[in-house]
């Protein structure tokens, strides 16, 4: 962390919210400030997608919907921004029409506000780009265990052939030995899966399942103790895709689910998580021409935010 004061956001009471361009929570953009040790990044990328297109336009979508949110965090009582340089350190562009060309490029842009010091939470995007923000994470600091907020597994082995989509990336993770397959779970898992093997597939792999029935039956108490248990001490990465919440409170997403969590259910479990040690993570998959209102980009915002805050 740098010495001096942290440059935050534009002041609400002297321009208003809906003026100005839309950084993210209307944070300084890294070329204007020093070390930065909290950055958001967003990544437009979206070939990866099996059904709905369209999460390329998420980070611009989160970004508007961030425009509300405040520098102080109640419910956690932190000022994320006054402790830590947060900054938008813009969006890392890749190529649209070459996924391994794009992951490296997700990889090289996300390693090198790494080694300048940055952990990073990640506005997709699809759900592909987590595997190329873990090997960036994982060249850095060694395996990690894994919290993976989702409806679906994203364990699958290949789609009309293709290894490398937005249903695949923590089996191809798990096969690089990203992961601290002691220390995985997924959280909000729920949906006709394609079979039985499925789960059997995603059990050898090391990760515990919390559907989201599990979150109505155990509560967010009992499930935030396990997963405390589960995580321990090793650096973790958080991967939220929307789709984890209801299509109710995140219609707009590629592969929405009946039966999902309600945001507040998906911020209390993240506020949980406040005294891990957390090394990064994203918030992925709002696809802004299905959403209505902003209720997507801004729930995505505030889970955002809620990350920075346990982060800070
Ligand atoms: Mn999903
Ligand atoms: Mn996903």
């Amino acid at each position: 962390m740098s010495e001096e004061r942290p440059v935050g956001p534009v002041d609400g009471a002297r321009v208003p919210r809906f003026a100005g361009p839309a950084t993210f929570a209307r944070l300084p953009r890294r070329d204007e400030v020093g070390a930065v040790d909290i950055g958001v990044v967003g990544v437009p990328f979206d070939s990866g997608v099996s059904y709905r297109p369209g999460a390329r336009f998420g980070p611009a979508a989160v970004r508007e919907g961030s425009r509300l949110l405040r520098p102080y965090h109640p419910g956690l009582d932190v000022a994320p921004f006054d402790v830590r340089q947060v900054a938008d350190c813009g969006d890392i562009a890749c190529n649209p029409f070459d996924i391994p060309e794009a992951l490296a490029a997700v990889e090289a842009g996300a390693g090198e506000l790494m080694d300048a010091g940055a952990r990073l939470v990640t506005i997709g995007g699809d759900h592909t780009i987590a595997l190329a923000l873990l090997r960036a994470v994982t060249a850095r600091r060694g395996p990690v265990a894994l919290l993976h907020f989702d409806a679906h597994l994203d364990t699958w082995d290949t789609y009309f052939g293709a290894p490398t989509t937005h249903g695949t990336p923590f089996r191809r993770a798990f096969e690089e030995n990203l992961l601290d397959t002691g220390h995985l779970a997924h959280v909000g898992i729920r949906g006709p899966l394609y079979g039985k093997s499925d789960l059997v597939d995603d059990l050898r792999m090391g990760f515990g399942i919390v559907s989201a029935m599990d979150v109505q039956d155990r509560g967010v108490p009992e499930v935030v103790a396990g997963l405390r248990e589960r995580v321990g001490d090793a650096p973790l990465y958080i991967s939220v895709d929307i789709d984890v919440l209801d299509p109710a409170h995140a219609p707009g997403t590629g592969t929405p689910e009946a039966g999902g969590l309600t945001s507040r259910e998906l911020l209390a479990i993240l506020r949980g998580l406040r005294d891990c040690d957390i090394v990064g993570a994203d918030v992925v998959e709002v696809a802004p021409a299905y959403d209505h209102a902003e209720i997507t980009a801004i729930a995505a915002s505030h889970v955002a935010y809620d990350l920075i805050s346990i982060m800070a």
